[in-house]
């Protein structure tokens, strides 16, 4: 049985872990990321040092932009300024949150 957790919130985005599933759910508008817990660590590493400013491109309609690559190929996550540090806000609130809970359930 699930039992998803909000473990946390920012903007649009939330996150979310099931302990039974071990699964944390990335909820970013019409996007919804799935990693199991250790898959998440190794993303947040991945992604930890990336700067906004050294991967900007453009948007169609000239909005500055950082693509991000998933683990699924051929699927990229669009960010904003505001978005992206939203987005990691969110993950690492959230990498914090998911040791926790792994602590009292130990
Ligand atoms: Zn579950």
């Amino acid at each position: 049985m699930c039992k998803p957790t909000v473990i946390s919130k920012k903007g649009d985005v939330s996150v979310t872990q099931c302990l039974n599933c071990k699964m944390i759910n990335i909820w970013n508008k019409s996007t919804l990321i799935s990693f199991s817990f250790e898959q998440f660590h190794a993303f947040i590493r991945a992604t930890e040092n990336l700067k906004f400013d050294d991967y900007l491109e453009h948007a169609p309609d000239g909005t500055e932009v950082v693509i991000l690559a998933t683990p699924y190929p051929d699927i990229s996550m669009v960010f904003t300024r505001a978005e992206w540090y939203e987005f990691f806000q969110a993950l690492y609130e959230a990498q914090f949150m998911q040791q926790v809970y792994q602590l009292v359930h130990n």
